[in-house]
């Protein structure tokens, strides 16, 4: 059976983007939001979202790259100062044979230390607490 390639506006980051469900937000502009991800690869990963409905970069209007990396340069500017990392890694995946798992494009930012590998995908839940003092630094980098 084909898979489902449409747009499903009840994805978690469409209901997230109306404020359905709670996030920790460190940045929105007219185009763009960028929230903690709730089960981090490390400290301070970072999701960056268009409000433009897209599943992915396959399906996404070119016009919402623009904007959408802007903020991919802000937010890793800001999170590599906010955790004193060496570098940033930008992950981007496309439909579930790449490890898509939600369907509204957006960009993880993910702060990196020599020597320290990534944890799993969508592996464990972070404490809010966590989540919050790490949005909190960034929201910090991000205002100086
Ligand atoms: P994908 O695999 O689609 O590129 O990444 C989806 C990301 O969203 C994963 O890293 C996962 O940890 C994160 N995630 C899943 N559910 C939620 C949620 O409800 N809130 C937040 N903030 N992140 C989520």
């Amino acid at each position: 059976m084909a898979e489902k390639t449409t747009y499903d506006s009840n994805n978690i980051f469409a209901k997230i983007l109306r404020g359905e469900i709670p996030s920790h937000s460190v940045y929105e502009d007219d185009a763009v939001v960028a929230f903690m991800d709730v089960m981090p690869q490390g400290p301070g990963h970072t999701l960056v979202v268009p409000k433009a409905p897209s599943r992915n970069l396959l399906d996404a209007d070119p016009g919402t790259f623009g904007p959408l990396f802007a903020v991919v340069q802000k937010v890793a500017v800001a999170v590599k100062k906010a955790f004193g990392a060496d570098g940033v890694t930008i992950l981007q995946f496309n439909e579930p044979a790449s490890g898509q798992t939600v369907y509204h494009l957006h960009v993880h930012v993910i702060p990196r230390f020599e020597g320290i590998p990534l944890k799993p995908h969508s592996g464990q839940m972070e404490k809010p607490e966590v989540l919050a003092e790490n949005a909190g630094k960034i929201r910090t980098a991000l205002a100086n």
